[in-house]
């Protein structure tokens, strides 16, 4: 959580102030500086609790466009929560939890009991499972072998899958049978070529192959999306645009591949920010191709989450949003709070400039002027 050499700091019994939205921790602080704390909070939580009300009223811009806004989930227990906080569904579905939590590998049948029922709960409402994306930061030692020197560049996600279809093909399997009311969608990570896309598309239908001669019940009719989190593919997303059903842009990744910043790295985390110019431009690449080939295009980065962000991209196109469920209230009620007009002429204002700060600042004074004091500020990558 990047808090690096706190525990030198901290001893046993010591009080502690975490202030996650501003990203800060006070060791013990004065009466004073509790008794801040406490009104902040209380503050907070009314702002909070009167967002919770809202939440389920869908997310309409004053000039009458109704943005979706649906939520990015890991695990099972986090489905009770989508209601409350007024998710339209489910973005993204990470399976990797699934795989990295200490027994074994999920089988076909544990995946797909899952997998059914978090259809099931969300009958009508889209959900759109991931295929595995392990590599990267998320290792499993097991399978995945020896340490690589580059492993964001390396082995990770659809390639490992590729190379792996004993725990591929079940995946994909369990994803089909999960399929029966129809609003499952497939999402592929880490595609940068068309001809991974292609090989994907090869085994998925191997899979459905297998579940014929099995006799088991599915839908073959499913929807395939990538994520665009590859520079290669965000360049060529016309080309994709062909070939798949929807986009969903993943920002956490398209930004560290396009800058060559390491996503988890502290010491350049000052150059890991969404508002940079170069990944503005490619998320326009993506949403014009989308357009053009009329296909869906979401965004499920943390950048669809960040308050400040949300008003620019709903000024470039974009119209579904994929957050971490706590944030979706927030993300909702600053929809509300904006026009599509507004947002537009944001979005020309920012197309005028270079540098990362003159957007970043652009774009926070767009969201200042809107809520004045009423919202404290969402917590900035160059504080993370
Ligand atoms: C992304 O890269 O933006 C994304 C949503 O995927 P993850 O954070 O799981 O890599
Ligand atoms: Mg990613």
């Amino acid at each position: 959580v990047g808090l690096e050499y706190i525990t030198n700091l901290v001893e046993t019994g010591d009080q502690l102030i975490l202030d996650g939205r501003e990203g800060i921790i006070i060791i013990n602080p004065s009466p004073q500086t509790i008794n801040e704390y406490r009104k902040k909070q209380k503050k907070f939580q009314i702002y909070s609790k009167k967002l919770v009300k809202t939440a389920q009223q869908p997310a309409v811009t004053r000039d009458g466009t109704h943005i979706e806004v649906l939520a990015n989930i890991e695990f099972l227990d986090e489905i009770k929560h989508l209601q409350k906080f007024g998710a339209e569904g489910v973005g993204l579905f990470r399976t990797e939890g699934l795989f990295m939590e200490g027994n074994g590998l999920p089988s076909e049948d544990e995946q797909a009991e899952i997998y059914t029922r978090l259809a099931d709960s969300l009958k009508g409402k889209p959900v759109i499972i991931r295929t595995l994306d392990i590599g990267g930061d998320k290792i499993l030692p097991d399978i995945t072998g020896t340490m690589e020197q580059n492993p964001f560049l390396g082995w990770r996600a659809i390639r490992f899958c590729l190379d792996h279809k004993e725990i591929f093909i079940p995946q994909l399997k369990a994803i089909l049978r999960a399929n029966i009311h129809g609003n499952v969608h497939i999402l592929v990570p880490m595609i940068s070529t068309l001809r991974e896309l292609h090989e994907f598309k090869k085994v998925l239908q191997v899979a459905k192959n297998h579940l014929q001669k099995e006799g088991k019940k599915f839908n073959p009719d499913i929807k395939i999306g990538i994520m665009v989190e590859v520079p290669s593919v965000a360049i060529m997303a016309d080309v994709f645009a062909q070939q798949v059903d929807f986009f969903s842009i993943g920002t956490n990744d398209l930004l560290q591949y396009t800058l060559a910043v390491d996503r988890g790295n502290r010491r350049i985390a000052h150059l890991y920010s969404h508002f940079n110019p170069a990944l503005l431009h490619l998320i326009r690449l993506i949403l014009e191709a989308g357009k053009k080939a009329r296909i869906p295009v979401s965004m499920c980065g943390e950048m669809a989450g960040d308050l400040v962000a949300v008003p620019l991209l709903l000024g470039m196109g974009l119209r579904q949003l994929s957050a971490a469920t706590l944030v979706i209230p927030e993300v909702k009620n600053v929809i509300r709070n904006v026009s599509l007009k507004d947002c537009q002429k944001l979005y020309q204002e920012v197309k005028q400039k270079n540098t990362t700060l003159e957007i970043q600042k652009i774009c926070e004074d767009f969201y200042r002027q809107i809520f004045k004091e009423e919202v404290p500020l969402p917590i900035h990558n160059d504080k993370n």
